[in-house]
């Protein structure tokens, strides 16, 4: 099991750590320690009974809101990394009423309010991470879907890959997937129905039920891609801030191909929500990134995860 050591008296916390469980749930409630202006709550649980914490930064008087999460997929934890030193970024210049990146953050504290999942598959990336313990109730049948390497476990606790189960062009994709065998396992598997999964399900219903949001991003690694539309189609305005995100990021827009058109939440929120959604596939390799990629990916990123919820 990983024993990350988290030095609390840094205003800036070493993000050089692999945020399983126990590390997201320590640095998340530092923060809430630390920041009495920020709000910690869940939107629901994983398969497991783990909290789906989200924090909001932002009035909720805001006019304007925008959803941001990461880990979809368990080796991608890198990006929870991302969206923790985002928020501590964000607190410490709010403490010290700075301006950022030409932006005045209280400002932006008082007219946007920015929702932020840093760990949605907070299993899939324990499992990566640390493995399975024989006192899980899943224990068996995730030895067997893994052959007992999750080396590439990008799944949730039951085998179904999050990012395949909302509700866009999910029986399409039911179809390929019985001509290409795939099964319930470390990726790609949709699961039994739209939003079988508790994870989805949250993420789904957070969205579905709040008319503020207007915007969200998925974070997933890697390729140094933007995607903003789904079966070439895109709200109106889409384009153009992706297109700033591009500035921003040095990334480049793409549009999605094959297999991971399907299922995904930008399809699904852009399809069904009519919203603008965006993915952004941080960094270049292969997945799981090393954490000695973290503060290069964070850098590209820092610029636009501060300037978006203005961009909407
Ligand atoms: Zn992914």
């Amino acid at each position: 099991m990983i024993k990350n050591m988290i030095d609390k008296e840094r205003p800036l916390i070493d993000m050089k750590v692999f945020p399983d469980y126990e590390t997201v749930r320590e640095i998340i409630n530092i923060f809430a320690q630390r920041y009495d202006f920020l709000s910690v709550t869940s939107i629901g649980e994983t398969v497991l009974g783990k909290s789906i914490y989200m924090v909001d930064i932002g009035s909720h008087e805001a006019e304007t809101e925008v959803f941001y999460v990461g880990s979809h997929h368990g080796t991608e934890w890198i990006t929870t990394l991302v969206l923790l030193r985002f928020i501590n970024e964000y607190c410490e210049y709010y403490k010290n009423s700075s301006v950022a990146f030409g932006i005045n953050i209280r400002k932006l504290f008082q007219n946007r309010c920015i929702h932020i999942v840093p760990c949605l598959n907070a299993d899939g990336v324990d499992i990566h991470l640390n493995g399975v313990d024989e006192k899980c109730v899943l224990y068996d049948r995730l030895i067997k879907m893994s052959n007992g390497d999750f080396s590439k476990w990008q799944s949730n606790a039951r085998g179904v890959d999050l990012n395949h189960n909302y509700n866009a062009g999910f029986y399409e994709y039911k179809l390929l997937e019985s001509t290409k065998g795939i099964e319930a396992g470390p990726t790609r598997y949709s699961g039994v129905a739209p939003e079988s999964e508790s994870e989805a399900g949250a993420v789904a219903n957070y969205l579905r039920f709040n008319e503020k949001i207007k915007a969200v991003i998925t974070l997933h690694s890697q390729g140094e891609t933007i995607y903003y539309t789904s079966d070439g189609k895109c709200p109106d305005g889409s384009y153009a801030v992706a297109k700033q995100m591009e500035l921003l990021t040095g990334y480049s827009l793409d549009e999605p191909k094959g297999l991971s058109s399907y299922g995904g939440l930008t399809d699904w929120y852009i399809k069904e929500i009519g919203k603008p959604s965006f993915t952004v596939e941080c960094g270049l390799g292969e997945n799981p990134l090393p954490l000695s990629d973290f503060y290069k990916i964070y850098s590209d990123l820092r610029r636009m995860l501060f300037s978006f919820p203005l961009l909407i």
